[in-house]
């Protein structure tokens, strides 16, 4: 299992300012964006160069350029926020959106947006989900990532919970996962606690729906989130 933990201080000083529940929407787009920046910095620090010439105005020289394609898999709609900054990143990335919601009973990924064509066009992946919760999205997106063909999967993630990380790696153990922190755990609703609630709705200011109103969790959900934390256990 492969989960590198930012421990770059500013990572660690934004992630606090995104955590705070009096950070509104507009700001916390603004950090959304900016970890994702020093977070796809970290994750593409080991991908492959060729070597190329250029020519500076003085002499000619040897340089380097991206050698694998890239694509970035934005989980609809929490991952769009980390689109630009890895677009800043690099520029020719290709994006491939994946549309999957999460089942509040169930908490199980129901895809409903996939466009990708049927051969891969891109070598490397990075899965963009801001949270990384219980982990079946993230399984799931790999699960569709690798039927498509993809050679190299990434995930980056603003948050994790041991939980997540235990599911993810144990169906796909060579996918990397980027992260800026690693939190206590999930409650018994699937949310990462401490966390920062909903990714979603604190990007797009969505207040309203059900899944940030506090309340109960129902049985199905919690029960669902037990197994996962008895799985976690079991493998530690
Ligand atoms: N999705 C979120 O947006 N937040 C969580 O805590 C878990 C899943």
């Amino acid at each position: 299992m492969a989960v590198h933990v930012s421990s770059h201080p500013l990572v660690a000083h934004k992630l606090a300012l995104l955590r705070d529940k009096a950070t509104a929407p507009k700001q916390f787009r603004e950090l959304v964006r900016e970890l994702s920046w020093l977070l796809g910095y970290e994750a593409m620090a080991d991908l492959e160069t060729r070597q190329i010439t250029v020519e500076t105005p003085l002499e000619e020289m040897p340089a380097a350029e991206l050698e694998p394609r890239v694509g970035l898999i934005p989980v609809l709609r929490a991952g769009l926020g980390m689109v630009d900054a890895m677009l800043e990143l690099m520029p020719t990335a290709q994006v491939w959106h994946i549309g999957l919601y999460r089942d509040e009973r169930t908490l199980k990924p129901v895809e409903y947006y996939n466009k990708l064509p049927d051969a891969a066009t891109v070598q490397v992946c990075l899965i963009l989900d801001p949270m990384l919760a219980t982990g079946g999205s993230s399984s799931a997106t790999v699960d569709i990532l690798k039927a498509w063909g993809a050679a190299r999967i990434k995930q980056v993630s603003l948050i994790a919970a041991p939980e997540g990380i235990a599911t993810l790696s144990a169906a796909h153990p060579e996918v990397e996962i980027h992260v800026a922190a690693v939190d206590r755990e999930l409650n018994e609703r699937g949310y990462i606690v401490p966390g920062l609630g909903d990714a979603g709705d604190r990007q797009f200011g969505t207040f309203a729906g059900p899944s940030s109103e506090p309340g109960h969790a129902s049985d199905e959900t919690a029960e669902v989130v037990r197994r996962l934390q008895r799985n976690l256990s079991a493998n530690r």
